[in-house]
């Protein structure tokens, strides 16, 4: 989200732009440890919305910003086990038909069909939708950052914020590595960490750090090329092509909030044995990597964007899990309310904070 932003207003003719980043390298934060999904089926309209304008983003960023990062339009199918879930998911796509995602709908027979090495027996049907896939985290991260760079922002890392100063309700400076930056502006995109941030300049902001994980495998020549990005909705696992292996992942339900980064191995057993059972040549495979990484996860499902009752603070942080895929449109959305005084190219009121005053909105349910 940071990079986004610092590109977006470097782009919009912003030059004294500076990006701060905690760690020794950019990207090390949730987007690098992210599964890399990026999909238009979601539940609510502004999520929807926001994968219309961000995934074209995506697929043109290569040529924008001179950056590869590797899009491929696997589809996304979600598995659904449970009666409630089918009803949820057809008022979904209803709501995408709507608004001009052609997701399909698919029996369970159908998808027993298409994919005969997953046991699939309990499946009642699912959803389909061909240009949802994959793309690079890390690339997305580099372009923006070297684009950003490029056009005049200063990107630092080993740069940690440590303090907001407001005067008169206002932002006046950055304290970060014991100097202090004057700015009439802050932005708040520190993901997980966010909440702390908001602290520093006297806002209770409710994003909070849940652990998820996932692993790679050793290759499995059996697993096609064309394989989607499969989600087995009921238990949250999932599995997509990774190199030649597969990357499966399952969120732990009764995972406390923390900021504990480490993979839980006695978690790792249950979501591989489930994936097993889904997937049984997953017997045969090996581990090659093991990733965890921290959901920012705010009480709706949906992010905090735009301004705030201290004036020239700014957040864009509480993606709720699903945030990569959206960062380029939050990036440009995030420039227009700073540069113009509010978000043009889509109305980013249902995300602002003050919702929490009148009780969260309506929940995003497909959260993985
Ligand atoms: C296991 C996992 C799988 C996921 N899968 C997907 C997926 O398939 N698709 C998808 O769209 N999303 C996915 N997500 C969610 C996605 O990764 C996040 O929503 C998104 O990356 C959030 O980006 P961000 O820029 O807000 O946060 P981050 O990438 O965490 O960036 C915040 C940065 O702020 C820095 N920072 C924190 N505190 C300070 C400080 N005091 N001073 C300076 N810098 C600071 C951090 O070091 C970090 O680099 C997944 C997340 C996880 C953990």
């Amino acid at each position: 989200m940071g990079a986004s932003i610092a590109y977006h207003l470097a782009k919009a003719g912003q030059r004294d732009v500076v990006l701060l980043e905690r760690d020794s390298f950019f990207g090390q934060g949730a987007t690098g440890r992210c599964a890399g999904g990026i999909r238009y089926q979601f539940s609510t309209e502004i999520n929807i919305r926001l994968s219309l304008l961000s995934l074209p983003m995506l697929d043109r960023f290569e040529e924008e910003t001179g950056q590869a990062i590797d899009v491929r339009h696997c589809g996304y199918l979600f598995l659904l086990a449970r009666e409630e879930d089918v009803a949820a998911f057809e008022q979904n796509v209803a709501l995408q038909h709507r608004l001009g995602v052609h997701t399909g709908w698919l029996s369970g027979d159908e998808i027993r069909r298409r994919l005969p090495m997953i046991r699939l027996d309990d499946v009642l049907a699912g959803t389909w939708h061909a240009t949802d896939g994959l793309a690079d985290p890390n690339g997305v991260v580099m372009g923006y950052v070297n684009g950003a760079r490029r056009m005049g922002a200063t990107p630092l890392t080993g740069t940690a914020v440590a303090g907001i100063e407001t005067r008169g309700g206002k932002v006046a400076a950055v304290v970060a590595n014991g100097n202090r930056i004057e700015t009439p502006i802050a932005v708040n995109a520190a993901g997980p960490w966010a909440a702390s941030i908001g602290k520093m300049a006297g806002l209770d902001l409710p994003i909070v750090p849940i652990r998820r994980q996932w692993l790679s495998t050793t290759p499995l020549p059996q697993i096609p090329h064309d394989f989607p990005f499969v989600i087995d909705f009921a238990q949250s696992l999932y599995f997509h092509r990774e190199g030649d292996g597969l990357l499966t992942g399952m969120s732990n339900p009764d995972e406390s909030p923390g900021f504990d980064q480490s993979v839980d191995r006695d978690w790792e057993i249950v979501a591989m044995e489930a994936a097993a059972r889904r997937m049984p040549l997953l017997e045969s495979a090996g581990v090659v990597s093991r990733v965890a990484g921290l959901y920012e996860v705010t009480p709706d499902a949906h992010p905090i964007l735009g301004g705030t009752p201290v004036e020239g603070f700014y957040v864009c942080a509480g993606f709720s899990g699903h945030g990569f895929m959206h960062g380029p449109i939050c990036g440009l959305l995030m420039a227009e309310e700073i540069l113009n005084g509010r978000a043009t190219t889509l109305d980013i009121d249902p995300l602002r904070f003050k919702r929490f005053a009148a009780g969260a909105g309506r929940e995003e349910y497909n959260v993985v």
